[in-house]
């Protein structure tokens, strides 16, 4: 048992699982035996005193043999209408499981735009907490049926991802349907080996996990590896295992060497920054001058309208906004006190003309320190 790993799973006790499509489903849709077995060993856990939640795919992939199809379905519409036929089975199939361990479970729903929206987002915190109290099994889906583009999370990597800022997980398990992150394709058994602790998220972690897609979910290995981005700037850890693996559960709490572990960053952002960083979707640009970059990456600081060179985009005040250098690298995002059009008027202005400017002076700041997530990569 690695040190790192005996640490991490000492305090782990509020657990995130995600169960991607590729393990729940086989030939003749959702593998009820599969599910049962990673059904047993969370409420074996559960009576040890873990807490639970489970992002759940397969809808689709289940409604898709419900109807009898082999293809792969291809538009929206089919994948929603999909999606609201699987769906159902999905949450009976769990709900059959659980019980027979006297468990209850509680189907969430959910799509981005249930968690951009601060009120929401933290209405969805009040339930799956309210849920977790009283001992209840929370299965987390996308709202597939009802969710386009806009508001999609896209995969159930990215919703985990977010849901284990939530519920401020201890740690993110995806269960998927590979050994964990090879450093080459995985089929090419003589070449890639299995990568199973990772540090820090480098270029060449990156390439590894960019060339194998998932035959069956949505998200593939790139989008696992962007998730263990957004969840490690959470300073929660993320493992992949093989979720077909019978007793996989055991084998990670008990420390043992399976899969690929992903260390949390030291340096994390608090909740709120997280929810800036990495939840909401920037609305435009500023571009900022290199003495107000190091004031806000160096020394903390806010950013006043004296740093801004230039405005890009139609936003709000309250809006998400990313900050770039002079050459167009991303290093901050944050939520703006005044809208793009006030910004243009008041850029590269000392604070005490703003109210000269636009008549009144509400804030000193563009954008106040404790609305901003500053980091090189979190911008997008
Ligand atoms: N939400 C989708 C489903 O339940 C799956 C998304 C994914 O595979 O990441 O079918």
């Amino acid at each position: 048992m690695s040190s790192e790993r005996k640490e991490i799973l000492k305090h782990a006790k509020r657990i995130l699982i995600k169960i991607g499509s590729g393990v729940l489903t086989g030939e003749n849709g959702l593998d009820l035996a599969i599910i049962e077995n990673i059904v047993d060993e969370i409420a074996a856990f559960t009576k040890q005193g873990y807490q639970f939640v489970v992002v759940s795919s397969g809808a689709i992939a289940s409604g898709r043999h419900r109807m009898g199809f082999k293809h792969k379905l291809q538009s929206l519409p089919e994948k929603q209408a999909a999606a609201a036929i699987g769906q159902g089975r999905l949450m009976r199939v769990y709900s059959n499981s659980f019980g027979k361990h006297e468990l209850i479970v509680a189907q969430m729903l959910l799509t981005m735009s249930d968690l951009t929206e601060r009120t929401r987002f933290l209405n969805t915190r009040n339930t799956l907490n309210m849920l977790l109290e009283w001992g209840v099994i929370p299965i987390i889906n996308e709202n597939d049926t009802v969710a386009v583009e806009e508001i999609k999370f896209g995969d159930n990597d990215n919703l985990a991802s977010m849901m284990a800022n939530i519920m401020e997980a201890n740690i993110l398990i995806n269960l998927t349907n590979t050994d964990g992150l090879y450093d080459g394709n995985p089929k090419d058994k003589k070449k890639s080996k299995l990568i199973p602790l990772v540090k820090d998220i480098t270029d060449d972690i990156e390439k590894a996990a960019s060339s194998v897609a998932d035959p069956v979910g949505m998200g593939g290995m790139k989008s696992k590896v962007i998730a263990a981005r957004k969840v490690t700037a959470f300073g929660i850890p993320f493992i992949i295992v093989p979720g077909k693996k019978k007793g996989i559960l055991h084998e990670v709490f008990s420390g043992e060497n399976v899969g690929t572990l992903f260390l949390p960053m030291e340096e994390h952002l608090k909740s709120k920054k997280h929810w800036i960083a990495f939840t909401l979707r920037s609305r435009g640009k500023l571009y900022i001058d290199d003495g107000a970059r190091s004031a806000i990456t160096q020394q903390g600081k806010s950013l006043l309208p004296g740093g801004v060179l230039a405005v890009e985009g139609d936003f709000s005040v309250g809006d998400p906004v990313t900050c770039l250098d002079a050459s167009g690298q991303v290093f901050a995002k944050g939520l703006v006190n005044y809208s793009s059009r006030d910004i243009d008027r008041i850029k590269g202005l000392k604070t005490a003309k703003i109210k000269q400017v636009l008549g009144s002076h509400p804030y000193d700041e563009i954008i106040h320190r404790d609305n901003m997530a500053v980091s090189k990569d979190n911008g997008k």
